[in-house]
């Protein structure tokens, strides 16, 4: 059952919760973060407390307060200063692969502006890309310019998928 929290102690996400670092809000079910490795300015994730890897073992009162969740961590996003943040990152880098990824944030078209839109993605199964097995909901702001041609959006992780309205 949800409330019953249970926890992997060499899990990352698990790590963090536990130690609330990095912890930009917190609902019944579920906190969010800032990832290191930002894909874009504001790059989250919404990850249930519990340790479990799959949307599949969702409860029904946690898919319910995934909604709030998302929602509050977009509440963040918008008010968030990404170039203090990602200064700060990359001063205190988690590794070298990261601090690249936070400088590249510093120059990136969408600092000092609110998304224009987001896409939002889980990588349910190692098939499906997944790194860490411990459930996490991507949240990956998106801005006018970002990449050439955004049409397609998510169907972009099957390389030659992505734009399917492109002859
Ligand atoms: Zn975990």
């Amino acid at each position: 059952m949800a409330d019953t929290a249970t926890k992997n102690s060499s899990c990352t996400f698990c790590k963090i919760y536990e130690s609330r670092t990095g912890v930009i809000l917190e609902t019944k079910f579920f906190f969010a973060q800032f990832d290191r490795f930002p894909a874009s300015p504001g790059h989250s994730e919404v990850i249930p407390k519990r340790h479990i890897e799959s949307v599949l073992s969702l409860e029904d009162e946690e898919w319910s307060d995934l909604y709030g969740a998302i929602r509050s961590a977009i509440s963040v996003i918008e008010k968030t200063d990404f170039r203090a943040l990602y200064s700060g990152f990359a001063d205190s880098p988690l590794s070298r692969r990261s601090e690249e990824f936070c400088r590249l944030m510093l120059k990136h078209v969408g600092l000092g502006k609110r998304p224009d839109g987001y896409n939002y993605g889980i990588n349910d199964g190692r098939a499906a890309g997944r790194t860490i097995d411990h459930l996490h909901l991507h949240i990956i702001p998106r801005y006018f310019g970002d990449v050439q041609d955004p049409t397609g959006g998510v169907r972009h992780m099957l390389p030659g998928m992505g734009n399917y309205k492109k002859e």
